[in-house]
């Protein structure tokens, strides 16, 4: 396979033109993806609307515009995510029911979007289509959601991040992961698996359990788990059913911290790679030749969006990205993060990778030491998903009148005179004209003065006057 074109713009912004969304719709015409959308086309834009109380994920103005840009090549669009596996006691999007509510707090819904939000795999995340996989690295078969596998045509606009599990969370885990069913998410990651499921490679410690008078809140250990394989007996003992062990990742952040299992880092690994076979069955389901992919590399927290917070970005805003490969647009961002410095005071920093040429998501994102940054990346471009190989291509600005307001481009008298006639917004008939009561000359050089430069240095807050939680009791 020969090198895959990748378009690209910096995130600077100096104008309309240059905005962020701007320039993501100007790399989607770049890259050609406006090709991929036929009139009548039903276009599925995979996002991932983020976890409750998560800040990072992209805006819902990008999913917006690129709505309307596939509106008007004649398509209808519908923006997608997917039910995930219930991986924490208190998730808020395990079902379709608790998905909307979570998209609609994020700011995704057919008021903002112009267009419906769909849960892609149904209300329990069951509706999927089986794929086979013969070219799959480590899976043979996936489950892709109904709704992404059943669209004419997929734009998969990413936000490029940190992936605890993934290491990268990019276009190849948006599809790998997100375009999955609920049981095709338990299928990637190793769910039954007898080398590498968390139930085989995980090592059971049961001492670890001192009983449930000794363990004041031990009704989660039973309660994490949706399919009732944790059992306290009456012996006061703890038993997993580790056989049948879905690896819906419920119980890690329960049983991983008190020492009762060890999570296995092959799990992870082994999860990097099927995400790639996963990625490519989503192709496969929609069409080889008709998938793009948009990576925005902005707001690059360490951690997915998946995660119930977002950390500080380790790196600064990367830019926009667009490309027919998934593979090498998600090299390109790793390349791009790799040749950047990392951003003050975040996990680059703490894990001293923040120097341009360290791997910045080996360091500052994943679980494990160890884990590899490009192991979906490798994956993809050994089961022929897409190249590792790419030219970077960046991309001039739009035209200044390109991405104005749309709905009326009239300047300001044609658009106002008349109504401001009609409703005069300014009082010229006050204050012999100029409208407002106000001093006529102040000292505004005064106002401009810094406290410090006025005090010869004191009343500068530093680290020593900031009161710790508590303190001002
Ligand atoms: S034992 Fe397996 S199925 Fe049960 S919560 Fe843990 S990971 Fe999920």
């Amino acid at each position: 396979m020969g090198k895959s074109n990748v378009y690209w713009m910096d995130a600077h912004s100096d104008s309309t033109e240059t905005s962020l969304v701007a320039k993501m719709l100007t790399v989607f015409d770049a890259a050609n993806l406006d090709e991929l959308v036929k009139p009548n086309d039903m276009v599925a834009i995979k996002i991932h609307c983020g976890e409750w109380n998560n800040s990072a994920y992209l805006r819902p103005v990008y999913a917006r515009a690129l709505a309307d840009r596939i509106k008007e090549l004649g398509g209808r669009p519908f923006v997608c995510d997917t039910t995930t596996s219930t991986y924490s006691p208190w998730g808020s999007r395990s079902t379709e029911l608790d998905i909307v509510l979570t998209a609609e707090r994020n700011g995704f819904s057919s008021a903002t979007l112009g267009c419906p939000f769909i849960c892609a795999d149904g209300f329990i995340g069951t509706s999927d289509i089986r794929i086979d996989i013969p070219e799959g690295y480590l899976l043979k078969e996936a489950y892709v959601a109904q709704a992404i596998a059943a669209a004419d045509t997929l734009i998969t606009l990413t936000h490029f991040k940190g992936h605890g599990m993934g290491v990268i969370g990019g276009a190849l885990k948006n599809l790998g992961i997100g375009g999955q069913s609920k049981r095709g998410k338990f299928n990637v990651h190793m769910g039954g698996h007898p080398t590498y499921g968390f139930g085989a490679a995980g090592t059971f410690h049961p001492e670890a359990f001192k009983g449930k008078a000794n363990t004041p809140d031990w009704e989660i250990i039973e309660n994490c788990c949706p399919f009732g394989l944790w059992n306290i007996d009456e012996n006061d003992e703890l038993h997993w059913s580790r056989d049948k062990c879905a690896n819906c990742l419920g119980c890690f952040g329960v049983v991983g911290p008190r020492g009762i299992v060890d999570i296995p880092e092959i799990n992870f690994d082994a999860v990097d790679v099927a995400i790639a076979d996963a990625a490519l069955a989503v192709e496969k389901a929609v069409g080889r030749d008709k998938v793009g992919y948009i990576n925005m590399a902005l707001d690059i927290s360490p951690r997915c969006d998946c995660a119930n917070h977002a950390d500080i970005p380790i790196v600064p805003h990367l830019g926009v990205f667009a490309s027919k490969d998934p593979v090498a647009i998600d090299m390109a961002c790793v390349d791009a993060a790799r040749r950047s410095v990392g951003m003050p005071g975040s996990a680059t920093e703490v894990m001293e990778a923040h120097h341009s040429g360290d791997r910045k998501f080996e360091a500052a994102a994943a679980t494990f030491h160890g884990q590899s940054e490009v192991a979906t990346i490798n994956t993809g471009h050994e089961n022929g998903l897409g190249s590792r190989d790419y030219q970077l291509i960046e991309v001039e600005r739009a035209a200044p009148d390109k991405y104005r307001f749309p709905y009326d481009r009239r300047p300001s008298r044609e658009r106002f005179r008349e109504k401001f006639i009609q409703f005069e917004p300014f009082p010229y008939d006050r204050h012999d004209g100029h409208g407002f009561d106000r001093n006529v000359e102040v000292d505004i050089e005064a106002m401009k003065v810094h406290y410090e430069d006025a005090t010869n240095g004191h009343h500068v807050v530093d680290e020593s006057e900031v009161l710790a939680p508590g303190d001002d009791d």
